[in-house]
């Protein structure tokens, strides 16, 4: 079943008519036509109808990058002809995600409802590289939050860590693996459910960010959850590098595709400071670390070339280019290479993980001891 996000007035009446989306079913589209597939290799800037303000710097000028997301559905792609910013032409209400995500975003996406051995052994891969990436940067017993946990691997691992580790996951079945399977502090909850209390020296979004429908008051939340001097950590994927080729490069998940410029500029206008940019320019994965701020200052991060600079990196390699390209090619194989090897006995590998997590009760005694 495929879910798709429509309206009833369109776009052109801007963002109070949001309230009229609703989610549709709809019948599998038909395979498209060999002209129309080679339409898509290559993403073309042409003009947008869009008159809604831009959710990042209120300007109301858009270009279309795509039509077509990347199963080949409607899904209008557009860019902000200020800023940069790249997101669906019109924003899905609230409700629309929530019923999404907490039935059955997940299974949509990666085809499990629960999660696989092997799919859990690589959260948990990714969980211990953010341990190691930002764990310097805390002091012992800190107060983290993942918002949007999934599994709960990177909430377990923080805990594991010495932290007072704690997530939120509107998804129920990846919420009750997380507590019933790796005993982890995970409720099922959205970013807007938590009370604005300082509580927290850190709070992680990893990849979560590109699919909420308001940045800004996402951000602004953030900073109402974070003590001063607290961090921000954001991991997305990178729209100013090739994440993807082409034709499977926009998803009706992501409604917003961030790039360095207007990531930074969506934190430094909400009361942050780029601490770090922790990721490469050519990562396929966008992580910055931001710093709570007591200022915001939408000048002095406003990129002047945003606009050009997004529009470059879309339009930077055809379907053929980005597959040719050695990186590609290598990364792929050691990818292949890796979930072959990934899948050899998964399910006894999770169990004997599992078995070596320390009882809870020695965890928190362990912490308090370090406060
Ligand atoms: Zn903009």
């Amino acid at each position: 079943m495929m879910f798709l996000v429509s309206w009833r007035a369109g776009c052109r009446t801007g963002f109070p008519q949001i309230g009229n989306y609703h989610i549709r079913s709809l019948p599998s589209r038909p395979a498209l036509k060999i002209s129309e597939v080679q339409s898509t290799m290559r993403i073309k800037i042409t003009p947008s109808s869009r008159t809604a303000e831009c959710s990042l710097c209120r300007h109301t000028e858009f270009s279309q990058v795509a039509d077509r997301d990347r199963k080949s559905n409607e899904l209008k792609t557009v860019v902000c002809k200020k800023c940069g910013l790249v997101s669906h032409e019109c924003i899905p209400s609230n409700q629309e995600l929530l019923e999404y995500y907490q039935e059955d975003y997940r299974s949509e996406y990666n085809g499990e409802a629960t999660p696989s051995a092997y799919r859990v052994l690589r959260e948990w891969d990714r969980g211990q590289a953010l341990v190691k990436q930002l764990g310097s940067y805390l002091a012992e017993s800190s107060d983290v939050l993942e918002v949007g946990s999934g599994i709960g691997c990177t909430v377990k691992s923080f805990e594991l860590a010495g932290h007072r580790s704690t997530g939120i996951e509107p998804g129920r079945g990846f919420c009750e693996y997380s507590r019933n399977v790796l005993d982890a502090d995970v409720s099922e909850a959205i970013l807007a459910d938590l009370p604005a209390e300082e509580r927290y020296d850190m709070v992680m979004l990893v990849h979560v960010l590109e699919h909420l429908n308001d940045p800004m008051s996402s951000f602004e939340h953030v900073h109402s959850l974070l003590r001063p001097g607290g961090l921000f950590y954001v991991e997305v994927p990178n729209c100013g590098a090739p994440h993807a080729a082409p034709p499977k490069m926009f998803h009706y998940a992501h409604i917003f595709n961030y790039a360095s410029w207007t990531l930074s500029h969506l934190g430094q206008s909400t009361g942050f400071d780029v601490k770090e940019v922790i990721s490469s320019e050519s990562n396929k994965n966008l992580q910055i670390l931001f710093q709570k701020s007591n200022t915001r200052n939408d000048s002095r991060s406003f990129d002047m070339n945003g606009y050009e600079k997004s529009c470059a990196s879309l339009t930077r390699y055809t379907n053929l280019t980005y597959h040719l390209r050695w990186n590609y090619v290598t990364t792929r194989m050691a990818t292949m290479v890796h979930h072959l090897c990934g899948r050899i006995r998964a399910e006894r590998r999770l169990e004997k993980l599992i078995k070596s997590f320390p009882e809870k009760s020695d965890i928190d005694s362990g912490i308090r001891r370090a406060a």
